[in-house]
Parts: structure tokens; sequence; C-alpha cells
């Protein structure tokens, strides 16, 4: 099969099962989401992904009584539905069906979206030998604007950052905050390993919880490598002994360059590895 859409509980192909152009998702990216993947079929922490899309909701301002379990069985449905070994998951809650107005009031329920197909394996070559990153110009949006804490549908920010770093040759765009401090990445969160500290801009900077960022912060702790959330700057990345990032789909995937400078000994490093396997070891 490989692909599944879900809308309100309705299950079926892609053809088959579509929204409506008043969505205000579709209109005005009123929407939150959860990327997830699965690993031997099942989605992985998927009750950290609800807690986080259930705090996105409340920033976006609207209610979903759903309950966690009642998404649980349409998850499942829908990845039955696709058959994959190994899926990639999205969740998208919106506001719900509009008149393409901001008359809020006549929107009657959230919209319940998601679409699962086959997971595109990591290139594990990447993982030996480490990607690139650039710092692009645009800048992360800032807390007070569009708080980069709700994982919002409105993601020209990401994706106008990530065409300015394809465009350079990067696999990953990393962005300043308006105060000039690293944030995050524009599909990831940011680590570096400086001196063997372990290091990571805090929320306070405007970037999103990673659940990744998380779990690689509680392996931190649990395996006795020193860390700090702390203010990082472009230079203090350019100067780290190792950098990598963090996401669902990605793991912690070395970063090697930084707009074209060499990180540490240029290929990945020690901590980086050991998390890295510390992380697949806990999957
Ligand atoms: N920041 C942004 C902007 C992202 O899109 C993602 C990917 N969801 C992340 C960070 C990493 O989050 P997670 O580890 O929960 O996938």
């Amino acid at each position: 099969m490989g692909f599944a859409v879900s809308i309100d509980g309705r299950v079926g192909s892609p053809e088959e099962v579509t929204l409506k152009v008043t969505d205000n998702g579709f209109v005005f990216g009123d929407s939150a989401y959860e990327t997830l993947r699965t690993y031997g079929g099942r989605p992985f922490e998927l009750d950290r992904h609800l807690r986080r899309l259930r705090r996105s909701i409340a920033l976006l301002g609207f209610e979903l009584q759903t309950s966690d379990d009642e998404i649980k069985a349409r998850i499942d449905a829908c990845l039955s539905f696709a058959s994959n070994d190994e899926s990639y998951l999205r969740v998208i809650v919106s506001r719900g069906v509009g008149d393409m107005s901001y008359r809020f009031e006549r929107i009657p329920e959230p919209t319940i979206a998601m679409y699962v197909k086959p997971l595109e394996p990591n290139n594990e070559a990447l993982y030996e030998k480490g990607a690139s990153a650039v710092i692009v110009s645009i800048r992360r949006n800032p807390v007070e604007a569009l708080n980069p804490a709700m994982k919002a549908s409105n993601l020209l920010n990401n994706a106008l950052a990530t065409r300015e770093a394809y465009a350079k040759g990067a696999f990953e765009a990393i962005l300043l905050n308006t105060r000039g401090e690293v944030a995050e990445g524009a599909g990831s969160n940011v680590f570096i390993v400086k001196g063997g500290r372990l290091l990571t801009p805090p929320l306070s900077c405007g970037l999103l919880a990673g659940i990744t960022r998380e779990l690689v912060l509680e392996i931190a702790a649990a395996t006795g490598v020193p860390f700090e959330e702390r203010v990082l700057s472009a230079d203090d990345l350019k100067t780290a002994d190792e950098l990598f990032i963090t996401s669902t789909l990605k793991e912690l995937l070395p970063m090697v360059t930084l707009d074209g400078v060499q990180i540490g000994s240029g290929a990945p490093g020690p901590v980086t590895k050991a998390l890295l396997s510390a992380y697949r070891a806990r999957i």
C-alpha cells in the first residue's frame, strides 16, 4: 500500500480522503503538527509527541476534545492501512473548516489529519562522514511574533531558510534569532561539544523543544556527559570540537563543516558517536 491518509477518522488513500479547501490549516497555516517515525512498525515516543501537540494547540488558542486513546487508534488504523515496514507519520490538527475569513467563531471543531508514507532510510554514509551546514541570512521567527516553541504548520520561515541552505549546497540551515544568537536548524536542534562539554541553546533563544534534543540531554545525564544549556554564537559553533543536529527523522547527525569552515577534526567526533549509539540503543 505505502501511503495512507486519515481525516477525522476516515482512512484511505490520499486520492480518496481529502481536505476541504476552506480548512484554516490550508488557508492560514493555522494548525499544529507532529512528525514521527516508526521503529519496528511502532511510532517512536508517541506520548511525548502527543503532549507537545497539545502544547502547540494551546499556544494557537483552540481546544482539542479528542482523547489521546482515540488519536492513537486513528494512528494505528492509518499505519495498518499503509502497511509499511517503517513509516513516516505526520499528525496535523487544524483549527478546523472555516469560510476564508478571520471569523473563528464560525469554525465548529478542529480537523485531525494524518499522513503516512514509507520511511526513506537515512543515508548511513552521512553519519560516518558527517554533513555540512550553513548559517542562513534568514533569522528565526522571534518568540514575540510566531513563537518557535509551537510546532505550527506555518513553515515559511523554515522553508525559505532551507531553500537558502540548499542553494549553497548545504544539508541543513542553521538560523540565528533576531539577537544574533544561535536558535536552531530549519528542521532540527543544534548541539556542540567544546572541551568535553555538551552545549545547546536554551529554549529562551527561541526554538522548538525537540523531542530528540530532550532525549539526548537525558542520555547525557544518564551516561555522565557534562552538559549545559547555553547561549551560543555562530563563532562558538565554528570553533567547536564537534557539531551535530538532532531530529526525529535525522536522529543525531554530525556536521563537519559550517559555512565551509571545518569543525574539529573534520570527521564525526567521539562524543557525537557515543551519544548516537546510546540513542540507537535506547530505540
Ligand atoms: N526544530 C525544528 C524547527 C523542527 O522542525 C524540528 C523537527 N521536528 C526539530 C527542531 C527537532 O524536533 P524533534 O526532535 O522533536 O523531531
